[in-house]
């Protein structure tokens, strides 16, 4: 396949009046070390000036720089790739998984979902189950929920008195840094929704014979914790995006632009990292001619 090439372009290089809508959604969305995240302020459907019809032709070139790079990764055996994906339920980390990731070869892209710890996971610290599943060289691994969970539902439903899950923040930037400083490459990002569009979703999905399964419950619990859950997010996001390991807040009411912004994000930092395929094996003649 041909070398995708950056679209990454100076902005000095644009007419002003596309300078907003081309500002990368990576520089847009990273939460900067040190920052107070109010998620108030955040609007979850924005758009950074991009519409529907020209985030198709954006997402699809995304798509074939992360299919093209991730299949240099595997090949070039040296990164370590770990995605995180958070959201409140209906947030859409499946409809990540399925879209973005789909670009994605599932042989070097292992996928773990973190659930209710088991009673062997819950006999051990809460980052053992998750150091296991960390990625190896030429992996891209991606965590459908994480470790945060253990400040987050673990927070806000008291599962671990406060004196445990307060220290955890620390710790938790501690195993990030560790990972990081030994190659692993870390991207984490929260999909965004306001309440409103989870009563949609929810609605959507009880409406549709196909889609109840997803629904439980228990979702209404948690739907009417909702605001625990925004304050306990907004202490993830703002205590634990340090810059080798930065959470992104991605609007996600609009499902194309989550799309477009998680694609853009991951393209744009395995371009950075720039794998190569490895050289051919030296004892193989360059005229070497298969019968
Ligand atoms: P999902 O909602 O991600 O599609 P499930 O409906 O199976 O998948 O939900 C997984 C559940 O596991 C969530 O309610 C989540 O809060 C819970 N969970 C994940 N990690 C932990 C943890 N460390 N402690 C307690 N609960 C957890």
């Amino acid at each position: 396949m041909a070398r995708a090439t950056s679209s990454v372009r100076h902005h000095d290089d644009m007419p002003r009046t596309r300078r907003k809508a081309t500002r990368r959604l990576g520089d847009e969305l990273r939460v900067k070390p040190g920052t107070r995240v109010r998620l108030a302020d955040v609007d979850p459907a924005e758009t950074y000036g991009r519409t529907q019809e020209t985030a198709d032709d954006e997402l699809a070139a995304d798509l074939a720089r992360l299919t093209d790079f991730q299949e240099r990764l595997w090949a070039e055996h040296r990164h370590k790739v770990l995605v995180v994906l958070q959201g409140i339920d209906a947030a859409g980390k499946g409809g990540t998984l399925e879209h973005v990731m789909g670009a994605f070869n599932p042989l070097g892209c292992p996928v773990h979902a973190f659930k209710v710890p088991t009673e062997q996971e819950l006999a051990h610290d809460y980052l053992w189950r998750v150091h296991a599943r960390t990625p190896g060289t030429g992996e891209i691994a991606i965590f459908d929920r994480s470790h945060y969970e253990d400040v987050l539902v673990v927070r806000v439903l008291g599962l671990v008195p406060e004196e445990r899950w307060r220290k955890r923040y620390d710790q938790i930037n501690a195993f990030e840094q560790l990972l990081a400083v030994e190659g692993t490459t870390i991207l984490k990002f929260f999909l965004y929704i306001d309440r409103d569009e989870q009563r949609e979703r929810f609605q959507a999905r009880l409406a549709d014979p196909d889609k109840r399964w997803k629904f439980r419950m228990g979702d209404l619990d948690t739907r009417k914790q909702w605001d625990d859950y925004i304050a306990a997010y907004e202490d993830v996001l703002s205590r634990c995006s340090p810059e080798q390991a930065p959470w992104f807040v991605i609007p996600a009411n609009k499902k194309w632009f989550r799309n477009l912004a998680v694609a853009q994000i991951l393209a744009d930092k395995l371009t950075d990292l720039d794998p190569r395929y490895p050289p051919p094996d030296e004892e193989i003649p360059p005229d070497l001619v298969v019968d």
